[in-house]
């Protein structure tokens, strides 16, 4: 009889669980370096932090490699809302954007959901909606944003030019305080809040006092929107995933940004939610944000869009991890780590980028290995003659990417 109850109450507490409703939000503070956030240890943040976790990570892609991408702002939010790096997503810089759309961005992926999905912008810049989501664009399928919270960066009557920017700091107070209202109110399934001004503070004064003290200000519009959440957990049947993150760090000096030293690629991410082993794995970055969002939230991503995608999912179960691809006269040795060993994994590959364009590309089906034989050598003989590679390994949780471009 008592175990019929526990078991009852286990069932009871289970179907409980899956009857949360799941949220996402993300929030983007501007241009903060990761040892700055954690010498201030700011409260909202780690608050968020100890319910789930905490790490480094990295933005600006490889090195060296096809898919550096410069630490600018823009192009960061890019990064973070296709799981692309610059070579795919296309957007090189702050202004004169040119999105490659067809690298669907989080919110595009949302609103190709059979279930409905209402998404939400409250964002200190009003391109981040007009043009780096695409709002209305015929290539992003009428993409539609279902609560507006932007455009005041363009409203000079309300928020006329201060010294120091700090009408920019105003325009985020307004910002924050607007999406903790829609938060409580309208509860959007998926968010996007875009706090400015940190990466004013950083551009004019550089490290010290005046940008630290604008550091915690911004952690404190965080708190503002951090008890929205707690707010809807407390009072709704929901189940809120929040990520706090940065879009790049700074040079040395705190001034600037846009290149490749560690202190300008290094960026963190704060979340409330568990996390898997690969978000401690030392390869975090900006574009694992989204995979882990629609992870959390279900969504169900296209194959050819997925394939595309060059992040992982830090929530829930992640197989392999760090693909590197070495050629060899007329091979290309493929390398990866893994968290499981017995997994197997099916690799495939392409000679064309037609996806770019917005066509199909031919996957070619190599072979099936054990994740912890780690390594598998391709012979280019079999696959047409080509100066161009896409690789793709596929596992049950999670796929890895990379070019060879010959
Ligand atoms: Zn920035």
């Amino acid at each position: 009889m008592r175990l019929l109850w526990v078991s009852f109450f286990f069932c009871f507490c289970s179907i409980n669980l899956l009857a949360k409703t799941h949220k996402a939000l993300y929030i983007i503070i501007d241009g903060v370096p990761a040892d700055q956030i954690e010498r201030l240890h700011t409260p909202a943040i780690f608050e968020i932090a100890s319910k789930g976790a905490y790490a480094r990570a990295y933005t600006g892609g490889e090195v060296g490699g096809y898919s550096q991408t410069p630490t600018i702002s823009a192009i960061g939010y890019t990064s973070l809302l296709t799981s692309t790096w610059m070579n795919k997503h296309n957007v090189g810089g702050n202004s004169d954007l040119k999105p490659n759309y067809n690298y669907w961005t989080l919110f595009r992926i949302a609103k190709e959901q059979t279930k409905p999905c209402r998404t939400a912008i409250y964002s200190s810049w009003t391109d981040n909606r007009t043009v780096l989501l695409g709002e209305g664009k015929p290539e992003t399928g009428y993409l539609k944003i279902d609560y507006v919270k932007d455009g005041y960066d363009l409203d000079t009557l309300h928020f006329p030019k201060k010294e120091k920017e700090l009408h920019i700091f105003d325009i985020d107070e307004q910002v924050s305080k607007d999406a903790a209202e829609g938060i409580r109110k309208d509860a959007p399934d998926l968010s996007w809040v875009y706090l400015w001004y940190t990466d004013d503070a950083g551009h004019i004064a550089g490290n010290g006092a005046f940008f630290d003290e604008y550091v915690r200000k911004a952690d404190a519009q965080v708190a503002r929107i951090w008890e929205a959440v707690k707010y809807r957990e407390a009072n709704f049947d929901e189940e809120w995933m929040v990520v706090v993150t940065t879009d790049h760090g700074r040079t040395e000096s705190g001034h600037g940004h846009g290149g490749q030293s560690l202190r300008e690629r290094t960026t963190w991410i704060s979340t409330n939610i568990p996390v898997n082993k690969y978000f401690n794995a030392g390869q975090l970055a900006i574009i694992d944000i989204a995979p882990s969002i629609c992870r959390f939230m279900n969504f169900e991503v296209p194959q050819s869009v997925l394939w595309e995608q060059d992040g992982i999912s830090f929530v829930g179960q992640t197989d392999i991890f760090n693909l590197q691809t070495l050629p060899y006269d007329d091979t290309v040795e493929l390398t990866w780590e893994y968290c499981s060993k017995g997994t197997p994994v099916t690799i495939y590959a392409a000679v064309s980028n037609h996806f770019k364009e917005g066509g199909t590309d031919e996957w070619i089906k190599l072979a099936t290995v054990r994740s912890g034989e780690g390594k598998y050598r391709v012979d280019l003989s079999s696959l047409p003659v080509s100066k161009f590679y896409k690789f793709v390994l596929v596992t049950m949780n999670n796929h890895l990417n990379r070019w060879v471009i010959r």
